[in-house]
């Protein structure tokens, strides 16, 4: 049984609720938490006010940067711990925990670094007059995340905002909790004040649902469902709040025919399979150039019909989903296409001897899948990949911007021209030219446009997000 963690302390909910929490790879209980409520959430943002007008607001951005580079140590020294606890509650593979957690210590060590550099400016204004520009935090902000990558996005989303000199409140997935309460409790053994970290868990209509209304709040960072991104935006808008949106996408990899295939054929693989097609970055759909069509995607279905899924410690390509409702959904695009008579081009397998009761699902590779399907406008969140040919760069540029979405795309071609021109009119946040990283890249401006949501997260950039923008016109004569 786990609680909630305010002030520095853990606390049971007001309300004394607690729910299940399962293993995806077995489907059975191994803890339960806390159910917060309005009153619990309310009990964290006057702890995180309190430690940002007191300890945690007192110190300097060095003295911030230097406990968020210790937390990045802590989380190496805890290293086997913390990824055997992410698997255990995603049900990843172990390869993909690990690497979760070397991700997770990257972000303490690039936002402490980054702690004390955010500087200002100075303005030339009018004879007589001194201006400056600076940033300063928003006082306490909220951070609602997903259940697919919960160590990574406690240190993408908070890490970020504790680097400017807020104090946080998280409502991390009710499904997978388990490493951001264990973060919170690293934080305070490497002494973060009482109250700098927050973390209420539970139910999103309940406790997301209340922080995102919160009248505290002075800013909002959601990860999730574009449907429940809505929500938290209403939620801001009642409070004039600002909030960053990062609610996934149906990104593309564009493969041209002057494409170096060898190099593309598992990059576009792996962009699918990687923690199960549970990104929102993943590469969900490969449009292939005509004349390449049927060679490449032979290469490609080569690859994926070797595909497994299995248990963390089987360590294979994929795991199980998050939950049965997830693998219901998933399995309910797989099975839609198939009745549409959309042709399977290869399948992985469900590796044997994984238990009954895990939330496994079949890699599934589909193409040609008819423009405007479902598999070209949804989101499945599953390892399945939708593949469409493109007659030429046109057709490659309309095909990429046909949903509503505009998250990441990859851009396959050895002519530099055409990398250029492609990358200015896909409609994304990022771009990668013969290349494709789903998640990761630290250090990467980060974010959606449209359906994909808004705002930007990683890198340099969103420091400023989690700052408030100052100017100070002195007139001295
Ligand atoms: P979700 O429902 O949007 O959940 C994301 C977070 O929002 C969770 O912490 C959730 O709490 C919370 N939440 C739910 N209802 C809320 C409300 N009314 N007010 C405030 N917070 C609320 O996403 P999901 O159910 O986990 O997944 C559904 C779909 O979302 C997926 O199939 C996928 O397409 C997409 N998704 C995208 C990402 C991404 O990285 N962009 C990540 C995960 C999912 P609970 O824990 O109670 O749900
Ligand atoms: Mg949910």
């Amino acid at each position: 049984m786990t609680q909630h963690f305010i002030n520095g302390r853990h606390v049971s909910g007001r309300t004394g609720e607690t729910m299940s929490v399962v293993a995806p790879a077995t489907g059975e209980e191994f803890t339960r938490i806390a159910c917060g409520s309005a009153e619990d959430v309310d009990d964290a943002v006057k702890a995180a006010r309190a430690a940002y007008e007191g300890a945690w607001g007192r110190l300097t951005a060095a003295e911030r940067g230097r406990l968020i580079a210790k937390l990045g140590q802590k989380v190496l020294d805890r290293f086997d711990e913390l990824a055997q606890t992410e698997a255990q509650d995603t049900g990843k593979p172990m390869a993909q925990a690990r690497a979760d957690i070397e991700a997770t210590a990257r972000y303490f060590e690039f936002y402490g670094g980054a702690a004390d550099k955010v500087h200002g400016h100075v303005i030339p204004f009018l004879n007589g007059y001194s201006v400056s520009v600076v940033h300063e935090p928003h006082g306490v902000t909220g951070h609602i995340l997903p259940w697919n990558y919960p160590a990574q996005m406690f240190g993408r989303s908070l890490t970020a905002s504790l680097a400017m000199g807020n104090a946080v409140v998280l409502k991390p997935a009710e499904e997978a909790c388990q490493t951001a309460l264990k973060l919170a409790v690293l934080a305070s053994e490497v002494g973060f004040p009482d109250g700098a970290i927050n973390i209420v868990t539970g139910r999103g209509h309940e406790a997301g649902a209340a922080l995102s209304a919160h009248p505290g709040i002075g800013f909002m960072s959601f990860t999730g469902s574009p449907e429940v991104g809505k929500l938290v935006q209403h939620a801001c808008a009642e409070n004039l709040i600002p909030c960053t949106l990062e609610l996934g996408g149906k990104s593309p990899q564009i493969v041209f025919d002057d494409a170096d295939v060898a190099a593309a054929v598992p990059v576009v693989c792996k962009a699918i399979v990687q923690n199960t097609g549970q990104t929102c970055s993943a590469g969900s759909r490969v449009l292939v150039q005509q004349g390449i069509y049927d060679g490449f995607m032979g290469a490609v279905a080569e690859q994926f019909a070797k595909l497994r899924a299995g248990t963390p410690e089987m360590d294979l390509d994929c795991g199980p989903v998050i939950n049965a409702k997830q693998r219901g959904r998933v399995q309910s695009f797989i099975d839609q296409a198939r009745a549409q008579g959309i042709p399977v081009i290869a399948e992985g397998q469900i590796a044997q001897g994984v238990p009954n009761g895990g939330y496994y699902v079949t890699p599934t590779l589909f193409g040609q899948v008819p423009r405007g399907n479902r598999l070209e406008q949804e989101e499945v969140f599953g390892p399945v990949l939708a593949a469409f040919s493109f007659t030429d760069e046109e057709d490659a540029i309309r095909l990429a911007n046909s949903t509503a979405y505009g998250l990441v795309a990859g851009v396959w071609t050895g002519n530099g021209d055409r990398q250029q021109r492609v990358a200015k009119r896909v409609r994304a946040g990022q771009v990668f030219i013969n290349g494709y990283g789903a998640g990761g890249g630290i250090e990467l401006p980060f974010g959606g446009t449209g359906k994909s949501g808004h705002g930007r997260e990683k890198g340099f950039i969103a420091l400023e997000e989690f700052a408030v923008t100052k100017t100070i016109i002195h007139r001295h004569g």
